[in-house]
């Protein structure tokens, strides 16, 4: 079994409890790594590393620090293949989907905090004759990042690098579900030359390793990504000492089709929307409206689409479907779709696990299900599933629409299908998410707001809400 390690000041070492948790691999339904079980110990010697580390790396020029981030993209570039093959093993989504969205991604967002490393620039306010005012955006200190095991390697760096592009030490905490990423992110780090202490990755489950990252007092500020749960839990611990806190929380995303937009182009992306990576990204929209006239049309369309959709091993190119992420997980959404069954819910495809042959004959595979029949109120429309499950439901009027797509207590994404421009514009104002998409889905320019209303989350990621989330703003009042 592959033992893997801490990456502290500069160094891979051992937890100092000496305590492992097993990591599976999904295809295969056995564990083959094992991963610290960091705790408080950890977290301090991190955080002590950082601390000296911290003079050195905020007063270093932009351009050195972009140099180093940049050497960690292209590292990350280089070693593409062996990084999909690894995500692909430790989460069981399809090899082709880590080496065309993961790792490209993860790359990409260290280029992108690179440049932006260069490029950010502060506000300055003049008071006519009296006085000018000028913005320092100063860099945090130590700061802690935490992320989920949907997207690995691609949500820990979209945390990680605008932190230390913005000249910030780090604490980062993978998921122990998909650790493997992370682990290989370590040693590129060595590789690249990043001074000891600046980035340093734990390990550990998240009521150890994680809450003991929270509540460090010299860790100012929390980055987390996961769910609505322990998204609650952080804000708990975090507000009364003050800390800056960004949540990027669960969704129950809508759909929502009218009958004037382009069919296919819709359906295309509607069993992407759907279905992607098992349906275990947060964006994944699982609530799915249809106007009226063509909901038989699209639920025609939309079955058979689904139906033609490979589920197999991971490692398989063909493979569009793979392996659940971990068995509790597994478990988790073959409840739901239980659950919506016994709330009377009809399923129009899927609803079994799949057993396939050979090495992953004990895999954790679950067949894309499409539900019809409930209402908007029940369950199964109202709780994330964050599987390969959806809901199909009709609808007449926009208000109606609307009033089913803010329903819940979620608010991350929404897509909108119409050729009416008009409509377009007034349900993306109305419609009560933090990210729209219209005739598209996933269509992302890292320079834009990203994040949640209501239980799914608060603050911004991306572009310059990324960086002044990692800096302290300070005002400076020049009298004329
Ligand atoms: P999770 O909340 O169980 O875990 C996420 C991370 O937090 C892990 O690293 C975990 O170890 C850690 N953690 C758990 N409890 C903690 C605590 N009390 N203190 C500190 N750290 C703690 O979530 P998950 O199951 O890994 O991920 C799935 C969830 O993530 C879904 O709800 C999904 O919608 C959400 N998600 C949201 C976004 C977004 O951008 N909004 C993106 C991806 C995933």
């Amino acid at each position: 079994m592959i033992q893997l390690k801490n990456y502290i000041n500069g160094k891979l070492i051992q937890p100092l409890n000496n305590q492992y948790l097993d990591n599976y691999h999904p295809a295969i339904g056995l564990p083959y790594s094992l991963v610290p079980d960091s705790d408080e110990r950890d977290v301090e010697l991190a955080v002590a590393a950082a601390g000296a580390a911290f003079e050195g790396w905020s007063n270093m020029q932009a351009e050195q620090r972009c140099k180093i981030l940049l050497k960690i993209a292209d590292l990350i570039d280089s070693k593409n293949d062996l990084l999909a093959e690894i995500e692909s093993i430790d989460s069981g989504k399809p090899v082709k989907l880590a080496a065309t969205l993961d790792i490209p991604r993860a790359a990409s967002n260290f280029r992108f905090f690179a440049a932006a490393a260069l490029q950010f620039a502060s506000e300055s306010h003049h008071m006519e004759n009296s006085a000018i005012n000028y913005t320092l955006r100063q860099p945090i200190g130590v700061v802690g990042c935490i992320s989920p095991w949907n997207l690995p390697l691609y949500l820990f760096t979209w945390k990680i690098a605008p932190a230390l592009a913005a000249g910030n030490c780090v604490i980062a905490k993978p998921s122990e579900v998909t650790p493997m990423t992370a682990f290989e992110l370590s040693k590129i780090c060595m590789e690249a030359g990043m001074p000891a202490g600046v980035l340093n990755i734990l390990h550990g489950a998240g009521p150890h390793c994680g809450a003991a990252i929270v509540k460090h007092s010299t860790i100012k500020a929390i980055s987390f990504t996961g769910s609505t749960r322990a998204g609650k839990e952080i804000a708990s611990v975090a507000a009364p000492l003050f800390k800056k806190i960004s949540l990027e929380l669960g969704g129950k995303n809508p759909n929502i089709i009218f009958a004037d937009c382009d069919f296919e182009k819709m359906i295309r992306t509607t069993v992407l929307s759907s279905f992607n990576n098992q349906g275990e990204i947060c964006l994944c929209g699982s609530r799915i409206l249809v106007e009226r006239p063509i909901y038989e049309k699209f639920v025609t369309a939309f079955v058979a689409a689904t139906k033609q959709l490979k589920i197999g091993d991971p490692m398989d190119p063909e493979t569009f479907i793979g392996a659940i992420v971990s068995k509790p997980h597994f478990d988790k959404i073959n409840y739901h779709i239980r659950l919506a069954q016994e709330e009377g819910g009809k399923l129009l495809c899927g609803g079994n696990v799949v057993q396939l042959a050979g090495r992953c004959a004990n895999g954790w595979f679950i067949e894309p299900t499409i539900i019809e029949g409930l209402p908007w109120d029940c369950r199964t429309n109202q709780e994330e599933i964050f599987g390969p499950v959806v809901t199909v439901m009709p609808f007449d009027t926009e208000a109606e629409a609307l009033q089913i797509a803010n329903s819940t207590s979620y608010g991350l994404s929404a897509t909108i299908w119409t050729e009416n421009l008009t409509r377009a514009h007034r349900m993306a104002a109305q419609v009560q998410s933090g990210i729209i998409w219209i005739n598209c889905w996933l269509h992302r320019d890292l320079r834009t707001p990203f994040g949640g209303m209501k239980n799914s989350g608060t603050g911004r990621e991306g572009g310059n809400e990324a960086m002044r989330f990692f800096t302290e703003a300070k005002n400076v009042c020049i009298k004329l």
